[in-house]
């Protein structure tokens, strides 16, 4: 597997990689504006625009049906509406959870989850391909690196799930395959996108940024005051531990690391949720229990254990016993306790188990 190194690599959001025409989907409001304006159509044309395509999801340029044909005839000479193409959709048999699996323009796949647990429909994005930050236990390090997704990219994920379901998403996790503070920029120009009200309009709070720990993006998040909620892959109850399955650890240390989730509660009130993804024999003991609550007890946050999905490699789930008596163990913490049963683990759409050839 080729290395990369885990500084950000940033793909520009126009995305026109030799001569392919731009994405429509992507674009910010005022980027359609100029855009309508350089081809000699008034500025509030740019906002049929906007809407047609993050509010009606449409497939074609031309469903715009109250934009002037001439227009969208300059549009299509230079610009194609969706930057990801739908070669697989796949449905759980097992629960009401779905996977999709998309291309980009120059033909790398990635793949989105879509899982419906009570009133909640979660969407789950990727924001990169594959992934340069090499969890020992997670499907998509198996991968390595290979490309930044774009804002567009990223955010056309939800467009085209969203027209071939009749759920309403509820929510936003950027916890598919991918790094997103390795991806900084373009992560948050999607989630603004996502956010927009003249847009999609998903409320801030409703969108999940999880991170397996850049410190230096963790800061820079905090102090830009960001409304979305932020996760943070934890997965170990020490340092030494956490060096041993997130090898990121050597780079970010764990002190650090809990200082910028504290900076984030700091500046933003809200609490951070740590992940805890939990390994037999690895991090599920008692002992480890005890550890993790000496280690997050003081900081205000949530905790989110996630029972290990399989990926037929090393590691293994904890049978039920052991995952009750670990979470018995975290009976009267200060802090709020709740478990992801990852869905739809037979189509290998569960955390972690995102990965494609
Ligand atoms: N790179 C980001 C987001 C993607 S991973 C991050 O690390 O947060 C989303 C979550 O799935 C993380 O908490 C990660 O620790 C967890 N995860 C990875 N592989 C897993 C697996 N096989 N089973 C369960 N959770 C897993």
């Amino acid at each position: 597997m080729q290395k990369y190194s885990i500084h950000e690599k940033f793909t520009p959001m126009k995305n026109a990689r030799n001569g392919e025409k731009v994405p429509v989907v992507g674009q910010s409001l005022e980027k359609l504006e100029s855009i309508v304006k350089e081809m000699g159509f008034p500025r509030f044309r740019a906002k049929q625009v906007f809407q047609w395509i993050y509010q009606h999801h449409i497939e074609k340029i031309d469903e715009m049906s109250n934009v002037p044909k001439a227009l969208l005839a300059k549009l299509s000479e230079t610009h194609i509406l969706h930057p990801l193409s739908l070669k697989l959709h796949t449905p759980s048999e097992l629960e009401p959870t779905e996977k999709f699996l998309f291309t980009v323009q120059s033909g790398e796949k990635i793949e989105t989850v879509i899982m419906k647990d009570g009133k909640r429909n979660t969407i789950c994005l990727s924001t990169q391909i594959g992934c340069a930050v090499d969890c020992d236990f997670c499907a998509t390090a198996k991968m390595g690196f290979q490309k930044n997704l774009s804002a567009g990219e990223i955010v056309d994920q939800f467009i085209q799930v969203q027209r071939r379901t009749t759920l309403p998403i509820t929510n936003i996790v950027f916890m598919g395959m991918g790094e997103p503070f390795l991806n900084y920029k373009n992560v948050i120009l999607a989630a603004d996108l996502l956010n927009h009200s003249e847009g999609i309009g998903m409320g801030a709070r409703r969108i999940t940024i999880s991170t397996a720990g850049i410190v230096p993006k963790i800061k820079q998040f905090a102090e830009e005051k960001h409304k979305y909620k932020l996760a943070i892959s934890l997965n170990a109850p020490n340092e030494s531990r956490r060096e041993t399955i997130m090898p990121i650890t050597k780079t970010h240390r764990l002190n650090d690391l809990m200082e910028a989730a504290n900076l984030y509660y700091e500046s933003s009130g809200r609490f951070p949720t740590f992940e805890y993804v939990l390994l037999a024999g690895i991090n599920d003991s008692l002992k480890d229990a005890n550890q993790l609550i000496q280690l997050i007890g003081r900081q205000p946050c949530k905790l989110n254990v996630i029972p290990y999905n399989e990926i037929g490699g090393k590691y293994e789930r904890p049978s039920e016993d052991e995952i009750k008596s670990f979470l018995s163990q975290l009976k009267n913490v200060p802090f709020q306790v709740t478990v992801r049963w990852s869905r739809g683990t037979d189509i290998k759409a569960g955390c972690g188990q995102l990965a494609v050839d």
